[in-house]
């Protein structure tokens, strides 16, 4: 009997821990398993993006840094020697299975523009169309401080929400979130991030590993979660792990989706740090956005100051007068028109609300 999978298509995230050793050498045997499983969903008809960390890891097993090196330059040495071996390997790996691997290297500038996402969108539909794998990581040797992201879970999410996936798997080297308030290392089975206190059951240290951590893991799969997407946080060293999540065994932590949203509020959403400017609106717009029973665009005659200099087609943050943020949306004109009109009645929404993204 054929068998049922949780999701079509899914984001499989791999953390160095995963995948590498102490000195940073490759796992042979993890990745033989997590491939054979990720070629085993593919056949069964799931598309499979991988976002794969341990290229900066296989390179400290290959480079022997010679005198003093800035911390940024060795980690470009590090990555961009290592992503060949970390590359290489999964393309060994796949081709066993008689899958082809494409590599895609990215950095946070990638997201910001429109037209660019779009293109990179089209690349990853081509890829799964065409039966091969994405194996993505950041592209570490050019990605410094500004481009870089706060780690791979974030580019990981930036992608799934990106593809409209049905669901994001973090493999990690512990086995979930662990429960703060039972004491005995428990682990959290489902999570609604909804509930906007579920941060103090989660102990942020026991499980703290990577560049990012398990506080920026829960932020993203909250994100994720609003997105309408379901984010599953589970041990990648555990056997058959990714197949048994897709079958939907109840293993690791699992975030629950909320309502779906779709098209650019998506890109929208995850925007955060790549705004142009600013508008703050009054108490009367802020109503209507945050709590109006319908969606509302965003009017001039609700605005009250603007910063920075936009134009039409940028993102711009949404501010209350106390500074709260209460959303990002796309500027249907610059913040130079914005500057003349705000205050007016019967103007053009600057924000229209298939544009806009509420924050809360
Ligand atoms: N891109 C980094 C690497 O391949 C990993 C970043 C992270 O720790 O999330 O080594």
């Amino acid at each position: 009997m054929k068998q049922q999978h949780l999701y079509k298509k899914i984001v499989v995230k791999v953390g160095t821990n995963v995948i590498t050793g102490k000195n940073g050498e490759l796992d042979f045997e993890i990745l033989s398993s997590l491939t054979a499983q990720i070629a085993a969903l593919q056949k069964q008809g799931i598309q499979v993006i991988l976002v794969s960390s341990g290229a900066v890891g296989a390179g400290r097993s290959l480079v022997k840094l010679s005198g003093t090196i800035a911390p940024v330059a060795a980690r470009q040495v590090l990555s961009s020697t290592g992503q060949i071996k970390l590359i290489s390997t999964y393309n060994d790996l796949f081709l066993q299975h008689g899958l082809i691997t494409a590599q895609i290297l990215v950095t946070k500038s990638d997201f910001s523009d429109r037209l660019h996402y779009l293109n990179m969108q089209t690349c990853f539909t081509s890829l799964l169309q065409q039966n091969i794998i994405p194996v993505v990581n950041e592209n570490d040797a050019v990605s410094v401080t500004e481009l870089m992201f706060t780690d791979n879970d974030e580019l990981s999410g930036l992608i799934a929400s990106m593809m409209d996936v049905e669901g994001y798997i973090i493999l990690s080297h512990v086995d979930g979130l662990f429960d703060m308030k039972s004491g005995n290392g428990a682990i959290i089975p489902v999570i609604d991030p909804s509930n906007k206190h579920f941060h103090q059951y989660i102990n942020p240290g026991k499980s703290e590993f990577g560049r990012g951590g398990m506080l920026t893991k829960c932020h993203i799969a909250q994100k994720l979660s609003r997105l309408g997407i379901t984010v599953h946080i589970a041990n990648g060293r555990k056997p058959g792990i990714l197949l048994s999540i897709l079958e939907g065994e109840k293993t690791g932590t699992t975030f629950l989706p909320q309502k779906p949203t779709h098209g650019p509020k998506r890109w929208i959403a995850n925007s955060e740090g790549m705004e142009k400017g600013a508008v703050t609106v009054n108490m009367g717009a802020e109503m209507a956005l945050v709590a109006g029973e319908r969606a509302n665009s965003l009017l001039p005659v609700g605005i009250v100051s603007v910063e920075g200099r936009f134009l039409k087609g940028d993102i711009i943050k949404v501010c209350a007068t106390d500074g709260t943020i209460i959303g990002y949306g796309m500027a249907q004109y610059g913040s130079e028109r914005t500057l003349s009109i705000m205050g007016q009645k019967d103007q053009k929404p600057l924000i229209h609300y298939d544009y806009l993204y509420i924050t809360n």
